[in-house]
């Protein structure tokens, strides 16, 4: 959009031009301009007209004269220059005096206006909106996240925006009632036939169109708060589609549906790379960043959950991004995910610890090393005092999400850390427990792994290799399919009605 409004080419003359908005603190005018040779110019009454400028004509001498506050601005006639407060200010054309209007270049007001009025005054050119005064401009901006049964629209922007979604055929729009945004998005075309298109279409409600592709079931918004931004789910026909049915073009038409198929207890799984950004983890000797290992890791084990098991996988962040602990729980809750995995890399300071090991949460550590662990990948807030020496802060862990579902993220550790020991090794490590703020908020079973130890030599090479990697990811989901299958044998037995009883 920026860029097509900002050209000026010559064909464009003869076409009436658009007109331009006039941002006032409370207040929105629209001016039509008059165009000369390549240069829009707007009709000085029009634009100071109610804000308090008094106006003093002398066409005949060729000036005019503005009057705000104490302050005096004089146009000339025909002259590229004004005079505000006795100081000469170029402008980039000039005035001009036509049928009894004053004529100024658009890009020249703030330069008049700004000095006279003593206010903030911008001509924002790609938006076409001339602003008088404190006026902000919602930023907006799009991301898309694309997994194999889910895509996610993101609206990022810079403030809070009551935004209208409406689902209509073969798409889904949002509306966005401002008078003006700055949109800095135009289209993306997605694969997977979930959503084929993201467009912002602009108009007067600013409307963004997602054009659904043939694999759409249903559509989930909901909006975030810091940052800003309105969430779009668009979800494919549910997991327990086989991939192979979807591919063969059978979705399409009517198959009979199964009586009610059981409803599985894990379908949705969010895998939260730990650190991002500006918060690189821990670091191996040979420089290795736990962020990255974190990320490549999570998107191997997005990959084995989706392919391997027909998950709806969701990554709390799938670039090197900052992600504060509480948001990468908030975004596993408004998922409603049935399970949480936080992905990690250890360190020590004694060079031959390694291994890999699967945490839940809880109050207490289970040895000095897993509270300092908590310690360094960010503790719960409740965690400072020793153990005991205060109930009513336990008590305050104890109340959060989390503390619902310890024994089903016991139970998911468990199976976990089985798997991951066939890979690494490591059965000495068992399960541990200790207060990690990240896992404090989840509101479904959620454990934290540590996959190996970054500050070892031999380990680190190891999270650095893809086909390491591979393994790591393939042991996540066995554990992940074992407890799921535990679930399942569970619900069985206790009969219909609430799959969990704990
Ligand atoms: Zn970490």
């Amino acid at each position: 959009m920026t860029a097509l409004l900002l050209a000026g080419p010559s064909f464009l003359y003869s076409a009436p031009p658009d007109p331009i908005v006039l941002l006032l603190e409370g207040q929105r005018r629209e001016v039509l301009p008059v165009v000369r040779g390549a240069i829009e110019l707007l009709p000085l009454d029009q634009v100071v007209e109610g804000i308090g400028v008094t106006t003093r004509g002398d066409a005949a001498g060729g000036a005019l004269t503005l009057a705000y506050g104490g302050r005096e601005a004089e146009l000339y006639r025909g002259k590229s220059l004004a005079s505000v407060g006795g100081e000469l200010r170029l402008l980039p054309a000039a005035v001009l005096y036509e049928e009894g209007r004053w004529l100024v270049p658009v890009e020249g007001l703030p330069r008049v206006l700004g000095p006279l009025l003593g206010r903030n005054v911008e001509w924002r050119a790609a938006l076409r909106v001339l602003i008088l005064g404190d006026v902000a401009i919602p930023r907006l901006g799009v991301t898309t996240y694309v997994s194999g049964d889910a895509v996610r629209v993101v609206l990022e922007s810079s403030e809070k925006i009551p935004f209208r979604v409406l689902q209509e055929p073969g798409r889904v729009t949002v509306a966005v009632p401002r008078d003006v945004v700055d949109v800095r998005f135009t289209q993306e075309r997605l694969t997977g036939g979930i959503v084929d298109t993201v467009e912002f279409l602009g108009g007067k409600e600013h409307l963004f169109a997602i054009g659904l592709g043939r694999r759409f079931q249903q559509v989930k918004a909901y909006e975030q708060e810091a940052p800003a931004r309105l969430v779009l789910e668009f979800l494919a026909a549910p997991a327990t589609v086989k991939p192979r049915e979807v591919a063969g073009g059978a979705a399409a038409a009517p198959t009979p549906k199964p009586a009610a198929p059981p409803e599985r207890p894990v379908r949705t799984v969010v895998i939260d790379p730990g650190h991002g950004g500006e918060e690189v983890g821990a670091q191996g000797p040979a420089g290795t960043l736990e962020k990255d290992v974190t990320l490549a890791l999570a998107r191997k084990l997005r990959a084995a959950l989706v392919n391997g098991l027909g998950l709806q996988v969701f990554l709390t962040r799938d670039k090197d991004q900052e992600l504060p602990l509480d948001e990468r729980t908030a975004i596993a809750n408004n998922y409603k995910a049935d399970l949480f995995i936080s992905i990690h890399a250890n360190a020590s300071r004694s060079h031959g610890a390694n291994g890999s090991e699967v945490y839940f949460l809880s109050y207490q550590a289970s040895d000095d090393d897993s509270r300092r662990l908590a310690q360094r990948e960010g503790a719960a807030p409740s965690s400072g005092p020793p153990p005991g020496s205060d109930s009513a802060l336990a008590m305050i862990l104890w109340d959060m999400a989390q503390a619902e579902h310890l024994q089903e993220s016991s139970a998911l550790a468990s199976r976990i850390q089985e798997e991951l020991a066939k890979v690494t090794g490591s059965e000495g490590r068992g399960i541990k427990q200790a207060p990690f703020r990240v896992l404090v908020g989840a509101t479904m079973p959620a454990v934290l792994v540590e996959a190996a130890f970054i500050s070892h030599p031999e380990e680190e090479k190891l999270l650095g290799s893809e086909a390491w990697q591979n393994k790591i990811a393939a042991a996540l989901m066995r554990g992940i399919a074992l407890y799921e299958a535990d679930q399942a044998r569970r619900a069985g037995l206790l009969g219909p009605g609430p799959r969990t009883g704990s």
